[in-house]
């Protein structure tokens, strides 16, 4: 005898730390919940691999301090994974010169997306010369062209480059667009990519009074934090607080469809249905886009590699925690981790002369750091360090296909969940990051909570 199929409260389509978020906050609630996961893992780019046998993360690996979502979800969960602070080296960037030479330095203290609160410092000097500096420090006497805030607002690389010079888009701009955000500088705008910086921007007339007013007196990269042994354990936890709290988690179930009905939703996987009062979507964004029947462009993927690298060089910290890369540096990778260098965790499980290195490709699709040979090279380039493909032992790559969110599928995807009657989670909803995706799972889950179910009355709720 064949019933009506069981009516979850809450289907969740996607395994990521979204998913996972909003699954241990509805289940600890009472409600029934069913988390859907393609892969045969939970965490989405919450990920862990292995070189010189320790683990280390193949996707996030800090989370932004801009907000205390992760740090709030830690307490509240009780997850035990202890938050740590980066060793304080802070990062570099790497720039081409007029003579075709590569030079480094050390990012500027104060700045935002590359932006100077201060052109006359010296650290910002030496990034971009003399000339560049004395352009750049003319931003904050410069009016306005009414036009930008009327919206025919320009690419963040053409304000820049308007404001502060070339100099300031070329060598810091650009590398910390390309690395922190994934995104060209020449195909974002700052208020889609900064909202509070363009505010301010609006209210004082100057970017660089804008910095100055909300950029910390930490290095940039600085406003991050870890957690011991790496990010990955955070999922690892958040998926056992959400087991504890009743969620069921499955893994290899791929959704291929979700059909929306009067009492909810049929959520349509390989052979089988599941029946949802409300469902919820908290894949990457292409695969949301699919599910909603939303047609956007899609963005290229992500890829790096970790390696282990044997060479005393490294133990001096010659580029800090890392380097980031402008456009001009003929290198396959964009930026360079030094992972022990920026966490102590990893310099104390590595064993003696062993370095873990992260790099992240420009072009994902444009091959290169796959041998040792051109990882030593983007090495080579990116830290002035000599490293030879023997010093290369083992390498982990990793490529992330549905990473990037575009404003475009942004903007269709919500209006598609939101006349579906569907609610989306991660990234392609609450833009990229721990400190964006936490906090907004966590307010979809309370907004999901303020509707009770048919049978609240025997729920208890945390
Ligand atoms: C290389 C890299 C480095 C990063 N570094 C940082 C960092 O340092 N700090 C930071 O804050 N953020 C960082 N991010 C971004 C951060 O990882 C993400 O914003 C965040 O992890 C997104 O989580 P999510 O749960 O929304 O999505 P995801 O982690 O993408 O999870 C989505 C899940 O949905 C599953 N899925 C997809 N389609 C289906 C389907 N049809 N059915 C079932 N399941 C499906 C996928 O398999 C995946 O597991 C980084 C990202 C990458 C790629």
């Amino acid at each position: 005898m064949t019933g009506s199929p069981a009516v979850h409260d809450v289907v969740i389509v996607g395994g990521g730390v979204a998913a996972l978020t909003a699954a241990w906050e509805l289940a600890g609630a009472g409600r029934d919940v069913v988390v859907l996961e393609a892969g045969d893992a939970v965490g989405g780019m919450l990920r862990r691999g292995t070189v010189a046998g320790v683990a280390v993360d193949l996707g996030a690996e800090s989370f932004a301090t801009r907000t205390t979502g992760v740090a709030d979800l830690v307490a509240d969960a009780r997850l035990a994974v202890q938050l740590v602070e980066p060793r304080p080296g802070g990062a570099h960037v790497a720039f081409r010169r007029r003579m075709g030479r590569v030079g480094r330095a050390p990012l500027p203290r104060r700045a935002l997306i590359g932006m100077p609160a201060d052109a006359a410092a010296a650290d910002v000097v030496r990034v971009l010369g003399r000339a560049g500096a004395r352009r750049a420090a003319r931003e904050r006497d410069l009016p306005v062209d009414p036009a930008v805030f009327e919206g025919v607002e320009p690419s963040l690389a053409e304000l820049a480059t308007a404001r502060f010079g070339a100099a300031v888009t070329a060598r810091l701009v650009e590398p910390l667009c390309a690395s922190v955000y994934s995104q060209r500088a020449d195909a974002v705008t700052l208020s889609a990519l900064h909202p509070a910086l363009w505010g301010r921007f609006q209210e004082l007339g100057s970017l660089t009074a804008a910095v100055d007013a909300l950029a910390t007196h930490a290095r940039a990269g600085s406003a991050v934090r870890g957690v011991e042994g790496g990010l990955w354990r955070l999922a690892a936890e958040l998926e056992m607080a959400a087991l504890r709290a009743g969620a069921v988690i499955r893994t290899g179930a791929t959704v291929r469809e979700i059909r929306t009905t009067s009492a909810g939703a049929d959520v349509v996987l390989d052979g089988e249905t599941l029946v949802a009062r409300e469902v919820v979507v908290a894949t990457g964004p292409a695969s949301a886009s699919r599910l909603l029947g939303v047609a956007a462009p899609v963005a290229a993927p992500v890829r790096l590699v970790v390696a282990e690298i044997a060479s005393a060089a490294f133990d001096r910290h010659p580029v800090g925690s890392g380097v980031i890369a402008a456009p001009d540096v003929p290198s396959a990778a964009k930026a360079l981790t030094h992972v022990d260098a920026k966490w102590e965790w990893a310099a104390a499980a590595l064993p003696a002369g062993a370095h873990a290195i992260r790099l992240s490709a420009r072009d994902a699709a444009a091959g290169g750091l796959e041998t040792p040979a051109e990882i030593a090279a983007a090495v080579r380039t990116l830290t002035g360090v000599g490293v030879n493909p023997a010093d290369v032992r083992e390498i982990a790559p990793v490529s992330w296909s549905d990473a990037v969110v575009t404003p475009e599928v942004k903007v269709a995807a919500a209006a598609a969940a939101a006349t579906r009657g569907i609610r989306l989670l991660g990234a392609v909803a609450s833009g990229t990051g721990l400190a964006s995706v936490i906090p907004h799972a966590r307010a979809v889950a309370a907004e999901l909570l303020s509707h009770p179910t048919p049978s609240e009355g025997v729920r208890h709720v945390r």
